[in-house]
């Protein structure tokens, strides 16, 4: 019978661990979250990087403009809420900064504003699940404890040519059981974690990966990296159709706050039922997300407009937090309305 929790390979765990150790003290990219062992401040990175790119939260400022505006637990847990959402506006899946807030309320709450050490401690936290106590753990308190990513799942299982799928629970458990082996093997935990994600970035692409510049290339195991991690196949994308209205009138926009939803308290034009029959729309555009992949029409109804929501001046939109999809969507149905100054 085969073993369910197979080794990565004949060579013990410190063969990995003293490698990935020893090129990532000289080859590891400087960034911001990698100069501190704040909790609070890998947390934010953290959070940021969950469904959004490194070069995405550098390169447009997002991490430098949230550490600015809120640089502790406490600013966190006291912003209101259009404060929140609107520092986060541009980075989506909104929930994450919720849930970075009720984490924030409960350090404040419930551990005197300081991030607790003990690892049972910090999996207990709202919202915190196996990677972000890992990470926490591990790069803000240096103690070994594992994590697992899309990154290091790809290496892990090339490096072991473990071909289990990765989504299922058998592939998980092997994935969680050889990083905790690694991590406990490893002289400094927080280099050992951040070099299995860095290999990940950096050298173990998706497709093929870059074998000759990889420092435990000796010791991995897979003919066929292309081929590795497997997955289950994904779900279908479905399909949704969504209509919005663009009101004008005084100089302002007439806009609605989303309630009951993902995205509650974000601001988007009014949502229609259906098409107006009578007149035709100012535009079309589509987005993603999660699993939907929308059509977005903006339409121009003829008519009063609804008494429900709030007139906007052009001033006012800029410091609204809304949807990227739907800011896109708005400047786009302005220009084509034609006869609307955005920049008031
Ligand atoms: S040798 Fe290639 S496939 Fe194996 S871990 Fe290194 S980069 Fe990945």
């Amino acid at each position: 019978m085969d073993d369910p929790m197979p080794p990565l390979s004949s060579a013990p765990a410190t063969a990995f661990t003293s490698a990935l150790e020893e090129w990532f003290r000289v080859h590891q990219r400087d960034l911001p979250w990698r100069r501190t062992t704040d909790p609070y401040a890998i947390l934010v990175s953290e959070v940021m990087l969950q469904q959004t790119q490194i070069q995405t939260v550098l390169d447009r400022g997002y991490y430098t403009r949230w550490m600015a505006q809120f640089p502790d637990f406490a600013s966190v847990a006291q912003a209101s809420e259009k404060e929140l959402l609107k520092a986060w506006e541009g980075l989506g899946y909104y929930r994450r900064a919720r849930s970075l807030q009720r984490l924030c309320q409960v350090i404040l709450s419930d551990h005197g504003g300081v991030m607790p050490q003990d690892p049972a401690a910090i999996r207990q936290l709202p919202g915190v699940g196996p990677y972000t106590a890992g990470a926490i753990a591990s790069f803000a308190f240096n103690l070994p404890e594992p994590l697992v990513d899309g990154n290091v799942a790809r290496v892990l299982t090339r490096l072991g040519d473990n071909a289990t799928p990765i989504d299922e629970a058998q592939g998980r458990a092997w994935l969680w059981h050889t990083a905790t082996t690694l991590v406990r093997a490893a002289a400094q935990p927080r280099h050992l974690n951040a070099a299995l994600m860095e290999l990940g970035q950096l050298h173990c692409r998706p497709g093929q990966p870059d074998c000759a510049a990889c420092p435990v290339s000796q010791l991995c195991r897979t003919r066929r990296p292309g081929d590795l991690p497997v997955k289950k196949p994904p779900a279908a994308l479905t399909d949704l159709t969504e209509h919005a209205a663009l009101y004008l009138q005084g100089g302002k926009i007439l806009l609605q706050q989303e309630t009951g939803s993902r995205r509650t308290g974000l601001w988007r034009l009014p949502l229609l039922e259906d098409a107006p029959a009578s007149a035709p729309a100012l535009l079309r555009t589509r987005y993603g997300i999660t699993r939907y992949r929308v059509t977005l029409w903006v339409h121009q109804p003829p008519g009063p407009a609804p008494a429900l929501g709030t007139w906007v001046s052009p001033d006012e939109l800029a410091h609204l937090p809304m949807p990227s999809p739907y800011r896109r969507a708005l400047e786009a149905a302005l220009r084509a309305a034609g006869d609307f100054q955005l920049e008031g």
